[in-house]
């Protein structure tokens, strides 16, 4: 995703944009309120999505999520081998919930919070 840095010349349109994000974030909010995101899967993602853009989190609040990850993916990965050959599995990078094998290079996306299990990524993906 790009990053754009605001800059003076177009204050106005910055602003109704921002305005159009908390509305829609406001009525997603109040969907997810009403359950609807449990049949409608955009809306959550949708959320999360304009959360990150209207409340960024800050450094403190991002170290202790990705140390709380961190610890859940070392007690997953000793105890889960790859499912393909079995061998080790390690996080490709603090604070991610992938993992990928030691041997073989497939990747796992670790579902921490739903199921203590990994869901098999495809291989290529973005590559
Ligand atoms: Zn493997």
């Amino acid at each position: 995703m790009k990053r754009t840095t605001p800059r003076k010349s177009n204050n106005i349109k910055q602003e109704s944009t921002k305005d159009f994000q908390w509305r829609q974030f406001c009525r997603l909010g109040e969907m997810i309120g009403d359950g609807l995101h449990n049949e409608e899967k955009w809306i959550s993602r949708e959320y999360r999505h304009l959360q990150r853009i209207l409340l960024p989190e800050t450094k403190e609040e991002r170290k202790i999520k990705n140390d709380s990850i961190n610890r859940q993916m070392e007690a997953l990965l000793n105890k889960i081998p790859c499912k393909k050959c079995g061998s080790k599995l390690i996080q490709t990078r603090k604070g991610a919930k992938t993992a990928i094998c030691t041997s073989c290079g497939i990747r796992y996306k670790a579902k921490t919070k739903n199921r203590k299990s990994y869901e098999k990524r495809t291989n290529n993906a973005g590559r």
